[in-house]
């Protein structure tokens, strides 16, 4: 499949893995847009929350919890932190694979945009 994060999931696109296990990765942005910006995925190729079924929930709930143990990891977790999804073109979706993005490092704005 022509997924870039199913790639980097096979090891056919080499990141560093800040954290693994048999269904969640999770690497650094490649274009940071905040002085740490981590990427947290599903392995599966699940194109989307648009498409997420009711028995993904629990899958959801394992990468909120990976991106809180890795806030604290990268000294993040009392100044504070953002977890966004985007779904969708006018989301900005670029990537159709799910993934949870972790900003934090600076004050981020309030512009959701
Ligand atoms: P989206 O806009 O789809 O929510 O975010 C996709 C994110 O994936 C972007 O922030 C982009 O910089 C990141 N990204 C795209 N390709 C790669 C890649 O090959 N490696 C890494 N580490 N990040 C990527
Ligand atoms: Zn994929």
């Amino acid at each position: 499949m022509d997924c870039i994060f199913c790639k980097i999931v096979a090891g056919e696109v080499p990141v560093d893995i800040l954290y693994q296990d048999e269904e969640v990765m999770a690497f650094y942005d490649i274009q940071p847009r905040a002085p740490k910006h981590l990427l947290i995925i599903p392995k599966a190729h699940i194109a989307s929350v648009a498409v997420l079924g009711e028995g993904e929930t629990q899958l959801m709930g394992r990468l909120i919890s990976v991106a809180k143990q890795l806030a604290e990891r990268e000294g993040i977790a009392h100044s504070g932190y953002r977890l966004t999804i985007n779904s969708g073109a006018d989301a900005g979706q670029v990537v159709p694979h799910l993934h949870l993005h972790l900003l934090g490092g600076r004050r981020l704005s309030d512009d959701l945009a």
